[in-house]
């Protein structure tokens, strides 16, 4: 129950009707006994600098976590960006000090290598193929970069947007090798689908069945696709032998980094 006294975070983004997080944390937050609350914010594009605005007097209001179309939008307009959300040029989370100053960051890559790692993957010197270089796949192949990656292939049926994000990670982290084209799944200890394909119930791959045949048993194959709750691709990966991750496991792994970065929950949840 909401009092004078809750402590308010928010997500932002349109549409909201599918976001998990309210949820998570509202669940989080009353099996804690906390007097906080999520509230989800459907925004019109147009209604965004008024929003800025609004965060930075909104004096019971800790942090907002930002979701599609809005991450690069507000990126720009706050006052302090983490060095990977400069990076990326995106955030899915802003921090509001007691004064009124906005800080991101982007926590989608912590959140999917957090989850990776419960499934045993290990990153450090490591090989991984990420399909999808836009948001989330940026976002995971900064995290992979940082974690100690010796190898990332990094696909994108655009390519140039491919290899504009190898030409900055590589500027950023020169121990990692970064390519982008590949003959086989066998030498990957991690393949992840960071594109939409296989969203809704279409049944589309990110990959061709015969590239998919060379996919080793001991391989973690995760998909960033939160509906349906087990992709296509996911289903032949568990035919195939290999271990999967869920877009809804990524989600959930991420809760904690937002929420420790809005300032309302401990590190480690
Ligand atoms: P985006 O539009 O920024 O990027 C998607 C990229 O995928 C584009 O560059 C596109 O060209 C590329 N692409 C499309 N088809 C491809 C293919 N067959 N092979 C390789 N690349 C291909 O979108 P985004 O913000 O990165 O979101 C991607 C997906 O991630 C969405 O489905 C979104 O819902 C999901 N997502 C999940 C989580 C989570 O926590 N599980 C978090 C954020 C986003």
């Amino acid at each position: 129950m909401l009092d004078g006294t809750t402590q308010l975070v928010a997500i932002v983004g349109s549409p909201i009707v599918q976001v998990k997080s309210p949820l998570n944390f509202n669940t989080w937050f009353q099996d804690h006994g906390l007097d906080l609350a999520m509230l989800p914010i459907d925004l019109r594009a147009d209604s965004l600098p008024a929003f800025i605005g609004l965060l930075r007097g909104w004096q019971n209001l800790r942090g907002c976590v930002v979701t599609v179309p809005y991450k690069q939008l507000l990126a720009g307009q706050l006052d302090q960006l983490s060095a990977r959300a400069q990076l990326l040029g995106s955030v899915n989370v802003i921090r509001r000090e007691a004064d009124g100053t906005l800080c991101g960051d982007n926590v989608d890559g912590e959140g999917f290598l957090g989850a990776a790692r419960q499934h045993g993957f290990v990153p450090a010197g490591g090989n991984a193929l990420v399909l999808g270089a836009g948001g989330v796949g940026s976002a995971i192949g900064c995290a992979l970069c940082e974690a100690g990656l010796a190898r990332l292939v990094i696909t994108d049926v655009d390519a140039a947007r491919a290899r504009a994000l190898g030409d900055s990670l590589r500027g950023t982290f020169p121990a990692t090798e970064i390519l982008h084209e590949y003959a086989s799944l066998a030498d990957f200890a991690l393949v992840a689908n960071a594109s939409p394909v296989g969203m809704g119930n279409g049944g589309e791959l990110p990959l061709s069945e015969a590239m998919l045949a060379t996919l080793t048993q001991g391989c973690l194959v995760a998909d960033v696709v939160t509906s349906p709750a087990v992709t296509a691709f996911l289903h032949r990966a568990r035919a195939l032998g290999a271990r999967t991750q869920t877009g809804a496991q990524m989600a959930r792994a991420q809760m904690g980094h937002l929420g420790h970065f809005m300032g309302v929950m401990p590190p480690g949840v």
